[in-house]
């Protein structure tokens, strides 16, 4: 049954998460509404995930019902998960890569360090049984090891963004063609670190029609200037605990 305003907003309200621009409740359950798909949903069981963070209830059914959305919320929130989940649930709608295609889902994130962790969190998910293989370019290793990993497969990349420039270059390494999803980790660090030409020009070389989703810890002058160059005017945005400027 449709809940009603109150009771979605007394479901924020419990998860300290606010949201603008969108009326879908939190799910309470990873499996709830039918948002994931099932080797995603097996996944977390396996690796013991039980209940979705409240950013991870917000953010699963706001991003797989196809909205462009910015997640706001502090370190140790479950970010990676929240939007893990809905491109895996985006992968397994669409048609396996041939060879050479990929990725399907592109996942920016500002240093070696986070872009390593996210990538092993996947590969832990695929390990676990869910069909997206992972792979990380990163800066400070061999650009050549890199490439020939992308080059086996990769339904998903985590990239930083000068690598990934730098890897766009070479003639045939990476095709963004069937890219669908396109995710901003750490945007404020991102542009902290002077990423800001860079993370433009890989959203542009994105399919216009892909769905894009940005993650950030605060919302200084120069996030909110990258939120309006990157995301669908009728983003959603979800926010969880206090944000800073
Ligand atoms: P953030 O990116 O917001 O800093 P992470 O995605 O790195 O947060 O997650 C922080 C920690 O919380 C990780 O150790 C992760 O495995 C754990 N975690 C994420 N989601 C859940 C969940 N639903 N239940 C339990 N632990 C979780
Ligand atoms: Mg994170």
């Amino acid at each position: 049954a449709e809940l009603t305003v109150e009771a979605v907003e007394a479901r924020r309200e419990a998860l300290d998460v606010r949201v603008d621009g969108e009326t879908r409740a939190p799910v309470e359950r990873f499996g709830q509404g039918g948002a994931l798909d099932v080797h995603a949903i097996r996944a977390l069981k396996r690796l013991g995930y039980e209940t979705p963070t409240g950013i991870q209830a917000q953010c699963i059914p706001v991003i797989c019902g196809g909205r462009d959305a910015l997640g706001l919320a502090t370190t140790g929130s479950g970010k990676t998960l929240a939007f893990l989940l809905p491109a895996y649930a985006q992968i397994s709608r669409q048609r396996p890569l041939r060879k050479k295609e990929g990725p399907m889902a592109l996942v920016l994130a500002p240093t070696r360090e986070l872009a390593t962790q996210i990538a092993n969190e996947a590969n832990a998910f695929n390990r676990a049984g869910v069909p997206a293989r992972c792979c990380a370019i990163f800066g400070g290793a061999s650009k050549h090891e890199q490439l020939k990993r992308l080059r086996a497969g990769a339904e998903i990349v985590v990239a930083t963004p000068g690598r990934l420039i730098d890897v766009l270059h070479v003639k045939n390494s990476i095709d963004l063609r069937r890219v669908t999803y396109l995710a901003l980790d750490e945007a404020d660090r991102m542009l902290d670190m002077g990423f800001e030409r860079a993370v433009l020009s890989i959203c542009r070389a994105v399919r216009p029609d892909a769905q894009r989703v940005m993650f950030s810890a605060t919302m200084p002058r120069n996030v909110r200037w990258l939120v309006n160059e990157v995301l669908a005017d009728d983003f959603v945005t979800i926010s969880h605990g206090q944000v800073g400027t």
